[in-house]
């Protein structure tokens, strides 16, 4: 079976200060509550200039919280100036990179073929990508829930290994920051869409391995009621991963 995943994107938001005094009481809190991780498994996706103290912090104290990067580069090495290479997250131990996120499709351009190159380099480095997917309002309106992300997943996974390890984020772009989540049957009916293609992209144990995520203001209150749907493995989550009290809760979603 698959172990829900609640994975916390900070956005840009959290200094390397502010991160470790927040990782660390984000697994006191968990402890106090003995959070069993075969529940759930956590992890926090600070800015880039936190990895390495969110490293040494979780290295040196055994926390059993995962962190990973908000993005990674398609690139290796070279002359990309502000591009952060896999190579450099794999060093400081990124178990994840979150690709493709709506932000930086809307705000920087990234392209179906950018959050492509970018999944094939995160796994050269050993490093499961978060590929996110989600409809803005008017491609719901346009064509339904599952066209546009089934299509954005389609051109994420072209010319992947599917035994490299693979989530996926389901975000609705009108669901994210307007508290305003999906109702659970849509987001359902979009992640088996999102699954049903991973199987015929990847194959069944691919298709039976991912975990798909839902994210779009998820809140302690409603984060139950999308782990109650077959297809939906945990949340992404951005607001409500900032405050250490909710996001524990969401942590430790009783369905
Ligand atoms: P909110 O949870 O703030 O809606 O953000 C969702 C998101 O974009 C997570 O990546």
């Amino acid at each position: 079976a698959r172990i829900p995943f609640i994975a916390g994107n900070w956005k840009m938001n959290l200094d390397h200060l502010q991160a470790i005094a927040f990782v660390q009481k984000l697994a006191w809190a968990l402890a106090d509550a003995k959070h069993d991780f075969a529940d759930a498994e956590v992890a926090v996706f600070p800015p880039f200039t936190d990895l390495r103290s969110v490293q040494t912090l979780v290295t040196a104290d055994s926390l059993p919280i995962g962190y990973g990067a908000q993005d990674v580069s398609a690139h290796d090495s070279g002359a990309y100036t502000g591009e952060i290479s896999g190579a450099f997250l794999a060093q400081l131990d990124c178990a994840y990179a979150i690709i493709g996120h709506s932000e930086r499709r809307t705000l920087h351009g990234e392209t179906d073929a950018d959050v492509n190159s970018k999944v094939l380099a995160a796994h050269r480095h050993g490093i499961v990508p978060v590929v996110c997917v989600g409809e803005t309002a008017d491609d719901l309106e346009a064509h339904g829930p599952s066209a546009v992300p089934v299509a954005q997943l389609r051109a994420a996974l072209d010319g992947v290994d599917g035994s490299k390890g693979l989530v996926v984020a389901y975000e609705p772009v009108w669901a994210i920051g307007s508290g305003q989540a999906a109702i659970p049957e849509q987001a359902e009916q979009v992640c088996a869409a999102l699954r049903a293609l991973i199987g015929e992209l990847l194959g069944d144990e691919a298709a039976t391995a991912t975990r798909i995520l839902y994210g779009g203001s998820v809140t302690a209150a409603n984060i139950a009621s999308f782990l109650r749907e077959p297809n939906v493995d945990g949340a992404l989550v951005g607001g409500a991963s900032l405050d250490i009290d909710e996001f524990s809760s969401i942590v430790r979603f009783k369905k």
